[in-house]
């Protein structure tokens, strides 16, 4: 049987103990070899130290790297539960270019603050970044609760003044975990020092996260990728986004709102045949009425939580060499979908290194992320990021070139095309 995996990542101000944190883990979980533990005894005591679990990143990754079949930047341990991937955060640009381009996604996040030293600016940004991500399963872990005597107090302090910043931006942590990263404590079991507190330990914690149902228990998203006539029959084209299609299934073609029923399932090999395809099958269909379709509309089962509409409000992160300004002409690609489109308004502007506002932006410069209103030419459809990843998140094409990428927010209401 497949073994479930939980993607998370670790973020927190320098020298708070991410590495402590994450070498802990994979020491914890048994997920290294007596090689890479032996290796980082041995530096360790040349350094003077009992055991730095921090240097244990350094060992699995370089094991990681001699291996041929192990993607190199993906740190992985497994509990009883399942397994873990650790998505890498070097920087802010590239965790957040990964992240809104799809190419990383992280389901659950470790917010880490040092005890001692308390919410620093970073411990900030990094807590915008999850909020900017839609990040929502985020645990604080108050570490080095070793040197503030496991204090109970410090503890409710740090909860309290991390919230009040937190909240508004409608990030929610689950759970405040007190630990020590450096002396294991709150890890793996429960810790004595910490007996005043009830909640989890960080694995109990990451282990009671509910996984988001995968793609194919989501509503049908099937874009249209192309139509081709053969044999007298129209064939839709495309690759099924989410969920799953059958023959006989009552379906929805947006943004027109034409209604059908699918007549077979074409596969492009004969062995493939089946009268159900799921998501992530590049297939064609037929249906029962012909419509003209165009590459892009999006086929969903006749009841479905799609939006269609030319306005909706982004996160968007900026790549482009000129700014990204209002009234321009750009054009936007969600899915199959390629259309012209308008920033309407820039409602915030935020510097991605410095994570801090930019006063009344007049665009988006390059590196920066900011929240905004698109405007497409034609109406499209969509959703939010939040409901399904996959079709909620879009490009924007700047001449010619991909220089932006953002996640929906939510919907605005629809204005007359052209007006
Ligand atoms: P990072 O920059 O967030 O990855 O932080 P590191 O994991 O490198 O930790 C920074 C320093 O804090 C190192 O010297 C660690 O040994 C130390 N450290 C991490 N966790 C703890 C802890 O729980 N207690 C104590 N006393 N020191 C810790």
């Amino acid at each position: 049987m497949n073994r479930e995996s939980l993607n998370i990542v670790v973020v927190g101000h320098v020298d708070h103990g991410k590495s402590t944190l994450i070498g802990r883990l994979l020491y914890d979980t048994d997920s290294l070899s007596k090689g890479a533990i032996d290796k980082v005894k041995r530096i360790s005591a040349e350094k003077g130290k009992s055991f730095e679990y921090a240097y244990l990143l350094d060992a699995f990754e370089e094991e990681q790297k001699q291996g041929i079949t192990i993607d190199t930047t993906r740190l992985q341990f497994k509990t009883d539960k399942r397994d873990y991937v650790i998505i890498d955060a070097p920087g802010h640009v590239e965790f957040l270019k990964n992240m809104i381009s799809g190419a990383a996604s992280a389901e659950g996040a470790i917010l880490m603050v040092d005890a001692e030293e308390g919410i620093k600016e970073q411990s900030k940004r990094h807590g915008y970044i999850l909020s900017l991500l839609g990040i929502k399963k985020v645990y604080v872990a108050v570490n080095k609760m070793d040197l503030v005597g496991y204090s109970q107090d410090r503890y409710r302090e740090i909860e309290r003044d991390f919230n009040e910043f937190l909240n508004p931006l409608g990030v929610n942590p689950i759970e405040y975990i007190p630990i020590s990263a450096y002396y294991g404590e709150n890890i793996t079991a429960k810790s004595g020092e910490l007996s005043w507190y009830e909640g989890e330990s960080i694995i109990e914690a990451i282990d009671s996260l509910e996984k988001e149902p995968e793609a194919e228990q989501k509503e049908l998203r099937f874009p249209i990728q192309d139509v081709y006539k053969f044999d007298h029959r129209r064939i839709i084209a495309g690759r099924i986004e989410s969920g799953s299609i059958e023959v006989g299934d009552e379906i929805t073609i947006h943004p027109s709102g034409k209604q059908t029923r699918v007549k077979t399932l074409e596969y492009w090999q004969e062995g493939d045949r089946s009268d159900v395809a799921k998501a992530g099958e590049s297939i064609g269909i037929t249906v029962e009425d012909e419509f003209f379709y165009n590459r892009g509309d999006f086929i969903t089962h006749r009841e479905s939580s799609l939006s269609t509409g030319n306005r909706f409000r982004g996160n968007v992160f900026w790549l482009g060499k000129n700014d990204l300004v209002p009234n321009k002409k750009y054009k936007l690609k969600l899915s199959t979908a390629e259309v012209e489109c308008q920033i309407e308004t820039i409602i915030k502007a935020i510097d991605a290194s410095t994570l801090e506002e930019v006063e009344s932006p007049s665009g988006i410069k390059k590196n920066d992320v900011g929240e905004v209103i698109v405007r497409t030419k034609s109406e499209i459809g969509f959703d939010l990021f939040n409901e399904l990843e996959s079709t909620g998140r879009f490009v924007i094409v700047d001449d010619f070139d991909i220089s932006g990428g953002g996640i929906i927010l939510g919907q605005e209401e629809s204005e007359a095309e052209n007006a």
